[in-house]
């Protein structure tokens, strides 16, 4: 009898989270914040396409050292690019070493008060938590 039956068999996707972000880079056309990363990029408010270079992170990103998220072994990243997919040398197992999310902090223009947002291009309106004050904030 044949035991071949298990089609739990396919991995889990194993991920983990770059600790090196790329900068923050406006639209040359409209100054308003480009989709973050690096490469090719278009500018959410204009639709201008703007390439997007930059030599220190994709260096600090292929030297990047990340733990395998199966067996913890520390590797050497290798690859100038994120999202990457890399083999771990270990275990074999392939994951994916995604972007860090970047957080930018302002202040509440009513209380002052701290606030750490994930930058989105374009403008929206958010409220404060400590003062319930609502303003408009633009990347
Ligand atoms: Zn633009
Ligand atoms: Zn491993
Ligand atoms: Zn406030």
């Amino acid at each position: 009898m044949s035991d071949d039956g298990e089609d739990s068999s396919v991995p889990e996707s194993l991920e983990v989270e770059s600790a090196i972000a790329p900068p923050l880079i406006n639209c040359p056309n409209c100054d308003g914040l480009l989709p973050l990363g690096l490469g090719e990029k278009t500018c959410a408010l204009c639709g201008a396409v703007s390439r997007i270079e930059h030599e220190a992170t994709r260096k600090e990103w292929s030297e990047e050292r990340v733990a395998c998220p199966s067996c913890s072994k520390v590797l050497v990243c290798g690859v100038g690019d994120r999202p990457a997919t890399v083999e771990c040398s270990s275990c074999t197992n392939q994951f994916t070493i995604n972007s860090k999310v970047v957080k930018v902090e302002i202040s509440c223009p009513a209380c002052e008060r701290r606030l750490r947002l994930k930058p989105r291009p374009g403008s929206r309106e958010i409220s404060c938590p400590a003062c319930e004050e609502s303003f408009k904030v633009t990347f």
